[in-house]
């Protein structure tokens, strides 16, 4: 050890300051029920807490972390809070948070396979894990990403290096509920936005292929050229899962790359009904999977993974002078597939300084076993299902659409309070009459916009309270309250405390 050098300690302190950190973080874990699910903060105040630029001498460890753990990190959602069901909540496990650790902590860099022939190994196993789990072929690749939209951006690339030329006046086609970062790496890869279709979806918020079809048969005799379909393997808004068995037989008549997003709901493939939901999935060109979301992975951990494997290298490899000493050995064997050999990583996506993402998923799957990772998704199917029964019993909610894939819409009802209020006038105290004038409201205020202003409320309310969040989307233009049940803590009591609050909270 160089006593010179400021910026290095002994074992025994990095020891103790590591345990502190570790105890920090068990402490959380253990006490998360007892913790607001969610805390927002004033940006000045918040900033005069954090302090100014940084000063030239050191500090005190233990008492910045105490500075962090009281004045900065809890001031956010806690995605993997047991009633956290707002957005996408992520939960990892211990066992990933310290394969992170790991990785982070050995400064593995793995952009090559000079630089890092074993976690790159790690990484081509988890990768076959997860190509056996969709369906796909030995000859299939893909990489590790930061998450679901970098992977959305990898595929679009290597899309268009499959099937474009450079002046094809090229279409893409996606359903009115796709994921805003495909119509951002569609920005960024430079389309313009009239190259962007969104088709409308069936009343289960699924992609319609009819109007698919037709939106193509205008765009071919207009001279365009259809060219990708984005489906989605559990829409953001309402868990929807598009026809992949259809869509991509459609697009492949077509000449065309089908690509499913299936960010968020992938992993439910590891159960027998999200397998079942998910039929076709390995009938894709490409396949987007967050293992930071239903795979309990701690951020960032994105995946894409390519049906025809060649086509994600041949989409990125580039070898500049400065990498020359990365030059892989020759694949000897032609018919073994891309992953026959080495693998530089950089060569298929857009990182070339990457993190070793694969030792954490390794790490936790091995630890608990599959069945574990299962039972987690399963029990977060089961929750969002049995949500959606409360919510139908419920004499002032009403379900907007039924629970799928983890995630369940409804609101806050004018009308089931009312008719309820009709035929018990005892009943009701929670509701307002569906008609007339609500007090507080505008007189005239229309019906819709009532309900709206009262369940947005509803969603503030519940994170002010500090019990639970959930978010709000909308359906066909309607507001709508989204519970998204993905995390393996939570428990019916924890679902039932949130649907109870927002069943009886007074709203006027
Ligand atoms: C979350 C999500 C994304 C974006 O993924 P990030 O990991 O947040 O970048 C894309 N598509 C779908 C369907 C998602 O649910």
């Amino acid at each position: 050890m160089n006593r010179d050098n400021p910026l290095e300690l002994d074992g025994e302190t990095m020891r103790r300051m590591g345990y502190r950190v570790v105890d920090l973080l068990v402490e959380r874990i253990a006490g998360l029920d007892a913790r607001p699910a969610w805390q927002g903060g004033d940006r000045d105040r918040l900033r005069a807490e954090v302090g100014e630029t940084p000063p030239d001498e050191p500090a005190d460890f233990d008492a910045l972390v105490a500075h962090l753990a009281d004045h900065v990190i809890p001031f956010a959602g806690s995605v993997d809070h047991p009633r956290f069901f707002a957005f996408i909540p992520s939960c990892p496990t211990w066992p990933g948070l310290l394969g992170d650790f790991l990785a982070r902590g050995h400064s593995l860099f793995q952009g090559t396979w000079l630089e890092s022939a074993g976690p790159s190994t790690l990484e081509l196993l988890v990768l076959d894990w997860f190509k056996q789990w969709v369906g796909y072929p030995p000859g299939a690749a893909g990489l590790l990403t930061s998450g679901g939209s970098a992977a959305n951006l990898d595929a679009l690339v290597c899309a268009r290096s499959a099937l474009l030329d450079p002046d094809d006046d090229a279409v893409i086609y996606m359903s009115t509920e796709a994921h805003s970062s495909m119509e951002r790496a569609a920005r960024i890869v430079g389309f313009r936005s009239d190259q962007v279709r969104r088709i409308p979806t069936d009343d289960g918020f699924r992609l319609r292929l009819d109007a698919l079809a037709a939106a193509i048969t205008e765009d071919r005799s207009s001279g365009r050229r259809p060219f990708l379909v984005v489906a989605n393997g559990g829409a953001t808004s309402t868990g929807a899962v598009d026809p992949l068995r259809e869509l991509a037989a459609l697009a492949h008549r077509q000449s065309m790359w089908m690509h499913v997003d299936a960010a968020y709901g992938g992993f439910a493939v590891l159960t027998e009904r999200g397998h079942r939901l998910l039929d076709g999935l390995g009938e894709a060109d490409s396949v987007t999977l967050d293992p930071h979301k239903w795979l309990y992975q701690p951020f960032e951990a994105g995946c894409l993974l390519v049906r025809d494997g060649h086509r994600l290298g041949e989409a990125f490899h580039i070898m500049p002078d400065y990498l020359q000493d990365t030059v892989l050995r020759e694949a000897t064997d032609s018919d073994a597939g891309p992953d026959a050999r080495e693998v530089n990583f950089a060569d298929r996506g857009l990182q070339l300084t990457r993190d070793s993402r694969a030792i954490k998923i390794w790490l936790s799957l091995r630890t608990f076993g599959l069945d574990a990772f299962r039972q987690g998704i399963d029990h977060a199917m089961d929750l969002a299902a049995a949500a959606e029964r409360r919510i139908a019993e419920s004499e002032t909610l009403e379900v907007l659409n039924p629970a799928t894939l983890g995630v369940v819409c409804f609101r806050r009802s004018a009308e089931r309070a009312a008719s309820r209020s009709d035929s018990n006038s005892s009943a009701g105290a929670a509701g307002q009459p569906a008609e007339g004038p609500a007090p507080g409201g505008a007189p005239s205020e229309p019906l819709e916009e009532r309900l709206e202003r009262w369940n947005a409320e509803l969603v503030a309310r519940l994170s002010a309270s500090g019990v639970g969040m959930i978010s709000s989307t909308r359906l066909n233009g309607r507001y709508a309250l989204r519970l998204c049940v993905l995390n393996h803590r939570s428990t019916w009591e924890d679902v039932e405390r949130v649907l109870s609050f927002l069943e009886s909270e007074p709203v006027v």
